[in-house]
């Protein structure tokens, strides 16, 4: 199948040209002719897929179907979870409307929203936002969402896990009622099938390949170590092996700030990105760490959600996820477009219920090795470390009210968890690339 086959406009072909692309992804290929069509969709999809233009090509193409008016009104919206992932999206609208009469925008918080109204008031066709800074703007009265034709819920189920379903549900209120609506999510829960029952009109489901990838395709590879010896092992390896470009993650905000003050004594240049970063400090670690002038790059859960970097070749799990399918997402780092990545935990006995969840979730039994001089502390406890104790997940922001803790549908579990949580987002992770 071939771009040119789906029916996108010359300019559209022109900007994917330009972006290197030859074939849709299995996500492209199912999701943009039914948007095309003007269906409501309900995507399955993951970073790494190529959801991001799967959604946003034919959103463009759509909306250049129609000449602007003069004065530009908001014509589709973007929602996204986090301020990354939003910053991305948008850099992937403006490539994909290079040849376009569309303009675009991104609002997020954390920064000063002067610059972002002002562009706003001079007129954008496509507005990507997180949930609070734009519902933020609009009860200022500086924005109206009433031409608002297509509306996309990017990461369905994270912006639930973090508490944005009453946001979701004020914003909605504001749209016009006749409108396209998509909603990608990495998972099909109840709450997303119940979002999906009240935001979307007849959906079209798109599921992308049953045939995994992305777990399988990764070489994943578990140290037994002490605690104490975590941050000497994660060096001797950083260094042994000369790797250049290496996501680390921790559990906690304070555990990614104390790595990365290690590293840099032991001159590897290292940067941490988390909640309690300004999105300066984090866009400026990212874009270090994606020219390479930082090595490693420590980060906690939320914050690296969404972070887009092609073919990374080194994941490392400075500590593992108390949430199992956090597992499948950190990893996901690694190995995209088909270039082989490497996964590594570093895992001490008080995380031996974590790595047991993980197994199961995955499906796979993880090969261990000890390294001699960092062996695992055979006194050490294999009680879990304590839930909710600085787990530094990055802003949370308040769950709405009459939100569980479950309604994401993930597996927080705190030691083997239930089969039945596992088995199921086992079948899930296993559809994903
Ligand atoms: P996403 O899943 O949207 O985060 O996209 C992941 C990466 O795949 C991004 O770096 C995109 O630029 C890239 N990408 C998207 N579509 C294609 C395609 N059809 N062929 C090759 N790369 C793609």
């Amino acid at each position: 199948m071939s771009f040119t086959s789906l029916g996108l406009s010359k300019s559209l072909l022109k900007a994917i040209d330009k972006q290197g692309y030859t074939t849709p992804s299995p996500i492209q290929a199912k999701a943009i002719p039914q948007i095309l069509k003007g269906n409501d969709v309900l995507a399955s999809a993951q970073t790494g897929t190529g959801k991001t233009a799967g959604f946003t090509l034919p959103m463009l193409h759509k909306l250049s179907q129609t000449q602007p008016e003069r004065r530009r009104a908001i014509r589709a919206l973007i929602l996204t979870p986090t301020r990354e992932l939003a910053a991305q999206v948008h850099a992937n609208v403006k490539a994909y409307s290079e040849f376009l009469d569309i303009r675009s925008t991104v609002i997020f918080g954390g920064v000063n929203q002067r610059p972002q109204v002002a562009t706003i008031r001079n007129g954008v066709d496509v507005l990507i936002a997180t949930p609070g800074r734009l519902l933020d703007l609009q009860n200022q009265g500086l924005l109206s969402l009433s031409k608002v034709e297509i509306l996309v819920l990017d990461e369905a189920d994270r912006m639930l896990d973090m508490g944005f379903l009453r946001d979701i549900k004020k914003i909605t209120s504001l749209l016009p009622k006749r409108r396209q609506s998509l909603l990608f999510s990495a998972t099909f829960s109840k709450e997303i099938k119940s979002l999906a029952g009240e935001f979307l009109y007849n959906p079209v489901m798109v599921e992308t390949a049953t045939e995994n990838s992305t777990v399988d395709a990764i070489d994943q590879k578990v140290y037994r170590v002490a605690k104490t010896s975590k941050t000497g092992l994660i060096i001797k390896l950083i260094s042994d092996g000369d790797w250049k470009q290496v996501l680390v993650f921790t559990r906690t905000k304070h555990g990614a700030n104390r790595l990365c003050k290690k590293m840099e004594q032991a001159r590897i240049s290292a940067a941490a990105i988390h909640g309690n970063k300004s999105q300066g400090a984090r866009t400026k670690a990212l874009a270090g760490f994606k020219n390479g002038s930082i090595r490693v790059l420590v980060a906690t859960d939320i914050a690296a959600r969404g972070i887009d970097i092609p073919l990374l070749p080194h994941v490392i799990n400075f500590e593992l996820p108390n949430i199992s399918e956090d597992y499948v997402h950190r990893i996901g780092r690694t190995g995209r477009a088909g270039a082989n990545g490497q996964a590594i935990s570093l895992v001490s006995a008080d995380e031996t219920s974590y790595l047991k969840s993980i197994e199961k979730l995955t499906g796979l039994k993880l090969p261990v090795e000890i390294v001699p001089g960092f062996e695992p502390d055979p006194n050490a406890s294999t009680e879990p470390i304590k839930q909710g104790q600085g787990q530094g997940r990055g802003r949370r922001p308040q769950r709405s009210s009459g939100q569980s803790k479950s309604s994401s549908g993930r597996n927080r579990n705190s030691g083997g968890g239930s089969s039945n949580q596992n088995s199921r987002g086992g079948n899930r992770n296993r559809n994903r690339r």
